[in-house]
């Protein structure tokens, strides 16, 4: 790579074509061609979320991608909200359509409408799908792959509780897949924020959603969970009969982790000067062999190479790179492709009987007996994710800040700073004015208060309007 991560927005564009990401050629704007290096890691991602969301109980479904106007049109906020960025479809078969259909920008008006019809009792609940699925949203801020397009891949969970309680309880544990995923498995920080009234998803009580920052300071919202009240169970007559006869709206929550975003935060979150840094288990290739060749002994050393393959491929994706290009040529090109480990073996290798492990994260050599290099690479492996989590983290942590004045905050974002926390007066719908004032005077947005945290101001002022605050809101540029 010839441009350095410091220089982000740059550095990002390069990276998603000469990894071979995606390609932005195709002929309608905003959509992108998701290419197999991206395709295979996302394919894993999915594979982890849905572990995670069924484990706790959902179960998997797939609804149409057309909605139908009048199924669309039910719940007058979420309209309000969505209406600007729906694509649709006016004409089939060649003939004008009596009602046009949305193509999913989400599925609530899809899958409730369905709801509607499933249930009826208590045995009925908890309804907890979800699907796998692409949804369309006409985005008219600047889209960049994987980051905001106007196709993305995404997991919807939409699920339906008799009580309002269980329904909180759904978002809590929404969170915690979250770390359990996100954090734990994908290496990539982030905090949960409840965002403010004026923030919230169209149609919901509260939102909560949990935002990561890019290299550049500025954040990124990863999934968001909505407690959606009874809003749409009242738009869509979802209704059960209690214990004591008596009809009742279910309460509703829905959870959207959008893979593909997800994704631009592992590229963005671990990646160096030189590429592509991955997590070992998100890497669509874990480990490549680079034989070091010379034309008398070339038999022997990629015979060895087919051994340690042999060895690990049952645990690793694993590919031997005995192609004409030079080793040197080779190890720049799968560094910048982001493949975790690198053995390299040559004819001394061979001799001596052991192999050279390299890591991608840290560049650190290790020489491995030949009859270890299985057992070696669990370990490497562990280390490298753990070493990818622990270096993430830190560094986040440190793009944390405080302010109590609208001029500190304005120097702290200006320092490069993500997330500063400032005293607010209310996150109500009033305080939205104070939000602007923000907006207008460092170009920075109000995200919303930490969730788990009984962190209230005492005796401050909001930084906007000077009155008595009552929460700490978190203010951050963003994309
Ligand atoms: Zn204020």
């Amino acid at each position: 790579m010839d441009i350095k991560k410091s220089d982000f927005s740059e550095w990002y564009n390069t990276i998603t074509k000469d990894a071979e990401l995606c390609d932005l050629r195709y002929g309608i704007k905003g959509f992108v061609v998701f290419r197999p290096w991206s395709v295979i890691t996302m394919n894993r991602m999915y594979g982890m979320y849905e572990q995670a969301v069924e484990s706790r109980g959902h179960v998997p479904a797939l609804f149409p991608a057309l909605i139908p106007e009048s199924y669309f049109m039910k719940e007058s906020d979420h309209v309000k909200g969505f209406v600007p960025e729906v694509f649709w479809v006016t004409e089939a078969g060649g003939n004008k359509l009596e009602e046009r259909y949305a193509m999913r920008p989400t599925s609530e008006t899809a899958m409730y409408s369905m709801y509607s019809l499933w249930i009826h009792g208590t045995k009925d609940l908890p309804l907890k799908l979800y699907q796998r699925c692409q949804v369309w949203r006409h985005e008219t801020k600047a889209t960049k792959p994987f980051i905001r397009s106007r196709e993305f891949y995404w997991i919807e969970a939409h699920d339906c509780f008799a009580t309002r309680e269980e329904a909180i309880a759904q978002v809590h544990e929404d969170m915690e897949m979250a770390e359990e995923v996100i954090h734990a498995q994908f290496c990539v920080p982030f905090l949960f924020f409840r965002r403010p009234q004026w923030d919230k998803f169209a149609g919901a009580e509260d939102t909560y959603a949990a935002d990561t920052l890019m290299p550049d300071g500025r954040a990124l919202q990863l999934p968001s969970t909505h407690m959606l009240g009874q809003h749409f169970s009242k738009a869509f007559d979802i209704k059960f009969t209690d214990e004591k006869g008596k009809d009742q709206y279910v309460w509703q929550t829905c959870y959207g982790p959008a893979i593909s975003r997800i994704y631009a935060a592992v590229i963005a979150t671990h990646g160096d000067d030189k590429g592509l840094v991955l997590p070992v288990r998100l890497a669509p290739m874990q480990v490549v062999i680079v034989p070091i060749l010379k034309e008398e002994t070339k038999q022997k050393v990629l015979e060895r190479c087919k051994e340690v393959a042999k060895m690990i491929s049952c645990c690793f994706f694993t590919k031997i790179d005995d192609s004409d290009r030079t080793p040197g040529f080779k190890f720049n090109e799968w560094e910048m492709k982001g493949v975790p480990i690198r053995i390299e073996i040559g004819m001394r290798d061979v001799e001596a009987d052991v192999v050279i492990v390299v890591r991608r994260d840290t560049g650190e050599k290790i020489k491995v007996k030949t009859s270890e290099v299985d057992a070696k690479l669990d370990e490497v492996a562990q280390a490298i994710d753990k070493n990818l989590r622990e270096r993430a983290d830190k560094w986040f942590e440190g793009k944390v800040a405080h302010a109590d004045s609208m001029e500190d905050l304005g120097k702290k974002l200006e320092a490069g700073h993500g997330f500063v926390r400032v005293p607010f007066c209310t996150d109500q719908m009033e305080g939205e004015k104070c939000a602007d004032m923000v907006k207008e005077r460092h170009s920075g947005n109000i995200r919303g208060s930490l969730f788990k945290s009984s962190d209230v101001p005492k005796d401050k002022s909001c930084i906007a309007c000077g009155k008595p605050a009552t929460v700490y809101e978190y203010a951050a540029r963003q994309y």
